[in-house]
């Protein structure tokens, strides 16, 4: 097979209009933003993919998968391009990427069920809006969430800014279409709930391209309430008093749509207008009136409790405008990248994790203690701390934040900051019995510690893989470590 006999066969498939080999449309398709410095700096070292397909309906994604499984080509779904682990990178000579551009309809609004169905590459800020107008809500609030689509969503199990009311996207998910490198399309029907098995939802959800392509999803809605809103914001002594008062809040069984809390280094990114060098928890209430009233009470009771870590309450319309300007649009990532172009320092890198209420607050510490003392290039770091931003009854997530100047050439960033980096995080994280990686999902540069994240129930994820993708043709390298391509990683 060559690239050349790879174009032909998919133009047996697809119009003319449906297959692009720009080349720097194909340049942008090689890799996501785990690599975005040396990609904006345009000195990736991988392989650019054979061309970008956008397929109109199942049926040609299904005539897709199966061209590409008898020929051994690599496919890498792809829907709002927001990636942040490599998801997106290709490893292999010969792949497509197939896009979700055109699966762009949302087909049905059912407010007496409380569910809308969409095609994978409807953009969530689209379908916010058209549920806006009818007075209801997706609940679903990801910083991306103006630019990833439905297929992403799902692919990579996100969460969003709302979750500890709403849930994360498999909270949401009530049924979905998928199809399989065989071309086998499955539709898993639409109800509240059943007892017919093990849950094959999520066989596709969180399966980042690695078993199945989600062509339709069909999630819940909910009602939508802005009017009743209330926040809240405290300055407060450390970390840990925040990391305290969440679980206050989460065992007591109050249900805040945001409840977050801030180291002081993080603090002072997000909120400038108010932070004072201080360690910042915020909280908003969301719903009907009376259960916005009674999570309010339980906010206060829960900051009483511990009283001695608070050092004083924000005006809380500080917050509801923190939380007003807080997605980032498509120009704004735009930005981000010409910023890079023009310089060697850059913001945002971020490595998300989870743990129970006993750890978590551990694991932060051995964090940042061994990366102060460890990391060779420590002294480049401009900004090193992290938050706590989705809490559940038994524990919550940590977002390692960290920025650096980069003295390197473009090529040896994420060799020399950024892996040693999260290097460190996950070593941390799997030493105390946490989890990774609490909502980007694996990709390319967690995939050497997916063993030891599973431990004996590797074997599971392993035979779904050897089942549903035995020629191991879909998104090679996310999830599961290949040898073969550890020059990538290295
Ligand atoms: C500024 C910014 C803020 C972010 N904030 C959040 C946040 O708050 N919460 C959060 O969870 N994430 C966040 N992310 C990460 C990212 O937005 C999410 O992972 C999102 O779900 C990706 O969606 P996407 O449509 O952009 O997917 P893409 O980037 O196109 O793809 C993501 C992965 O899913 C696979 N995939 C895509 N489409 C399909 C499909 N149809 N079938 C099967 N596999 C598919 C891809 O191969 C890839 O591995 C953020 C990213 C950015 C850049």
């Amino acid at each position: 097979m060559t690239k050349e006999i790879v174009l032909e066969g998919l133009k047996k498939l697809l119009t003319n209009e449906q297959i692009n080999v720009d080349a720097d449309d194909l340049y942008d398709a090689t890799a996501d933003r785990y690599k975005k410095y040396a990609k904006a700096k345009k000195v990736l070292d991988n392989p650019s993919p054979c061309a970008i397909v956008y397929p109109k309906n199942s049926s040609e994604v299904s005539d897709l998968l199966m061209f590409c499984n008898q020929n051994q080509v690599n496919v890498i779904p792809r829907s709002g391009k927001t990636a942040t682990e490599g998801g997106l990178e290709n490893w292999k000579e010969l792949a497509v990427v197939i896009d979700g551009k055109n699966l762009n309809e949302i087909v049905n609004i059912d407010t007496y069920n409380m569910q809308a169905t969409i095609q994978a590459g409807v953009a969530l800020q689209d379908l916010e809006d058209e549920l806006r107008k009818v007075g209801y809500t997706t609940g679903h609030s990801p910083q991306s969430k103006p630019v990833a689509q439905y297929g992403g969503l799902v692919a990579t199990r996100s969460i969003g800014q709302l979750s500890t009311l709403y849930g994360g996207i498999e909270d949401m998910v009530v049924g979905l279409e998928c199809v399989f490198p065989n071309g086998h399309i499955s539709r898993i029907k639409n109800v509240p709930r059943r007892a017919g098995g093990p849950d094959i939802r999520h066989i596709a959800i969180g399966n980042e391209g690695t078993l199945c392509y989600i062509t339709e999803v069909t999630i819940k809605i909910f009602k939508h309430f802005p009017e009743n809103n209330k926040f809240y914001g405290y300055l407060i002594k450390d970390i840990d008093t925040g990391i305290k008062v969440l679980r206050e809040v989460f065992t007591n069984s109050y249900r805040p749509s945001v409840a977050r809390a801030y180291s002081e280094e993080d603090a002072r990114q997000h909120f400038y207008h108010f932070h004072k060098d201080k360690c910042v928890l915020i909280f908003m209430a969301e719903g009907p009136q009376a259960i916005v009233e009674a999570t309010g009470a339980g906010i206060e009771e829960a900051v009483e409790k511990f009283q001695e870590g608070i050092i004083e309450q924000v005006d809380s319309s500080l917050i509801e405008d923190w939380f007003n300007h807080l997605n980032w649009s498509q120009q704004d990532i735009d930005d981000e990248v010409e910023e890079m172009i023009n310089n060697d320092s850059h913001s945002g890198y971020t490595t998300e994790i989870s743990a129970d209420w006993a750890t978590v607050s551990q694991i932060y510490d051995n964090v940042i203690k061994r990366i102060r003392s460890e990391f060779r290039f420590a002294d480049d770091l401009t900004m090193l701390g992290g938050h706590s931003s989705h809490s559940y009854l038994n524990g919550t997530n940590m977002y390692f934040v960290y920025q650096y100047t980069i003295n390197c050439e473009p090529e040896d960033e994420f060799r020399m900051y950024h892996h040693p980096l999260q290097t460190i995080i996950v070593e941390e994280t799997l030493k105390l019995g946490g989890s990774m990686c609490h909502h980007h999902g694996i990709g390319k540069y967690r995939n050497q510690w997916t063993r030891q994240e599973h431990g004996s129930a590797y074997y599971m994820l392993e035979t779904l893989k050897e089942a549903f993708d035995p020629k191991g043709i879909m998104s090679y390298g996310n999830i599961y470590y290949q040898e073969d391509a550890a020059k990538y990683q290295q």
